[in-house]
């Protein structure tokens, strides 16, 4: 979606159709927008059926900035604002009484849930000598429920 909008963009900015690329912006926008709030509410739902009280996120680096305040970002997918998603997970999370902490991303895609040892995995296989092996995400989830809270005030997930 990014990509066509992108190589539509150029076609207009030769064009100098600054309106119909301001348009086309929108669109992307709105876009982004509703996907955001749909899997937000699929998240927090998820957590509302399963009794969960908190919620838990990393908290990566430069996220800070929404996909249009920065033009050189714009050929990456990882643009995609990580912090529109998690202030609505928060919003939704909040309303229904869950609480929503961040935690320090540090290693934990590369972490053993089981003996510690770090490892990369391979495409979206992990695998550890200890005879540990999940899907990445799975890695990841597993060792943020156990991550350090970033600002400290850290509760037991
Ligand atoms: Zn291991």
């Amino acid at each position: 979606m990014k990509r066509k909008a992108r190589s539509i963009r150029k076609k207009l900015g030769k064009q100098k159709k600054v309106n119909a690329i301001r348009r086309l912006d929108d669109k992307e926008q709105r876009w982004m927008k509703d996907k955001d709030h749909k899997v937000s509410r699929q998240i927090v739902n998820f957590a509302v059926d399963n009794k969960v009280s908190v919620i838990r996120l990393e908290q990566l680096a430069n996220i800070r900035q929404t996909t249009r305040t920065s033009r050189k970002n714009e050929k990456n997918l990882h643009t995609w604002s990580f912090y529109r998603l998690s202030s609505y997970i928060e919003y939704k999370a909040n309303l229904a009484g869950i609480k929503v902490e961040y935690v320090n991303p540090a290693y934990t895609s590369q972490t053993c849930p089981k003996c510690s040892e770090k490892n990369k995995a391979i495409d979206r296989r992990y695998m550890c000598a200890c005879g540990f092996k999940k899907h990445r995400d799975v890695v990841g989830a597993m060792n943020i429920r156990y991550a350090p809270v970033v600002g400290g005030n850290s509760q037991s997930a």
